[in-house]
């Protein structure tokens, strides 16, 4: 008898800390007071770059608007572009904007919002360089890369077939000086960041043949516990879309 009223008892404490842990859980709703933080990588203009002290570019702008338009509030945490996924899922982040391509390797560990932006890979050479018209051209040469992204991917996937040399950088600045000094062959970067980066400052560099693959950039949330403000994330892009907003931010950066 005594075993049964403390079995009871047991069960009732049990259910009752289960509905405690419920209620405090947040994952998954969003908190109105919640300061959600949203890593960066600010060697990515035109989406996302420091100027002075204030962080611009396309994504800052969108992700700004979208929290606004949803009503949950944000900081930004600027990192490393490969240290963005890892901090997502150590939970030191909450969101990821990075101009950060929507991959099913990615899709595994992280849940996307809708694509925003379409980009993919174009492979970039000194300026004064005429023999490199394509990858099949980089036999026996260094080529250079971003640590974490999609142009490393593609580089060390196919590093035995174009028989390359990859080195791996930290940033895009370093990445393109690397090139620039001759020290690699080429590099490899997203379309739309390194013909922005070319025409604004003086890089000495040039994009050469076709784009290698395409994609889409999109908002990360860790997979599987932030249902509602990924939801908020896609609702406020689409309200951004449709007002014009979208269209404004963009052009801001890109005319
Ligand atoms: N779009 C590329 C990727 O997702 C590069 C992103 C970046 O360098 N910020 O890997």
């Amino acid at each position: 008898m005594k075993k049964k009223i403390m079995m009871s008892l047991f069960m009732v404490v049990t259910l009752l800390l289960g509905a405690c842990s419920i209620g405090n859980d947040d994952s998954g709703t969003v908190d109105k007071d919640k300061v959600y933080k949203v890593g960066i990588d600010v060697t990515y203009p035109p989406f996302e770059y420091k100027d002075g002290d204030t962080y611009k570019g396309i994504d800052i702008d969108l992700i700004n608007a979208i929290a606004k338009d949803q009503d949950f509030k944000i900081e930004f945490e600027a990192m490393d572009f490969g240290g963005i996924i890892p901090a997502l899922q150590a939970k030191q982040l909450d969101i990821a904007i990075a101009g950060m391509s929507i991959t099913p390797e990615r899709k595994k560990i992280v849940d996307f919002s809708d694509p925003y932006f379409e980009a993919g890979l174009i492979l970039v050479v000194k300026e004064d360089e005429n023999t490199i018209k394509s990858v099949n051209d980089l036999k026996g040469k260094k080529v250079a890369v971003k640590k974490g992204t999609t142009g490393a991917k593609y580089a060390t996937d196919n590093a035995d077939k174009l028989g390359i040399e990859v080195t791996q950088f930290n940033d895009s600045p370093a990445m393109f000086q690397e090139v620039k000094n001759g020290n690699a062959a080429a590099l490899i970067e997203d379309y739309p960041v390194i013909s922005y980066a070319n025409k604004q400052q003086n890089l000495g560099l040039k994009l050469v043949g076709d784009r290698l693959n395409g994609d889409n950039y999109g908002i990360a949330v860790l997979k599987g516990e932030n249902e509602e403000l990924l939801k908020k994330i896609n609702k406020g892009l689409a309200n951004l879309r449709e007002s014009g907003e979208y269209d404004k931010i963009v052009d801001t950066y890109l005319k």
